[in-house]
């Protein structure tokens, strides 16, 4: 996959994401909390193929979601804590 291609896969994991649970909008303990979960399945995926012959596209895949959950976790704090005018 392209860097191009990453990104897209990434801004349509967002899109499902947001079709599924609608806007999300966290207290920031919670958004990590989220972030590490997912973390977490990435770490499950490595596992799996190490370990297990698993397929390397689960581990694409747990990337991909930490990436788009990282993104809404980002658009959360831009609507939910602006910036101070000198931050
Ligand atoms: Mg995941």
């Amino acid at each position: 996959m392209s860097q191009a291609d990453i990104l897209a896969a990434i801004a349509a994991e967002r899109q499902a994401q947001d079709n599924k649970w609608g806007e999300q909008n966290h207290h920031t303990l919670e958004w990590l909390s989220i972030l590490m979960e997912e973390v977490g399945e990435v770490a499950q995926a490595i596992n799996e193929y190490h370990w297990r012959n698993a397929p390397m596209a689960n581990i694409r895949k747990e990337l991909i979601q930490v990436a788009a959950v990282a993104v809404s976790a980002l658009e959360s704090i831009e609507r939910n804590y602006p910036m101070e005018p000198n931050q």
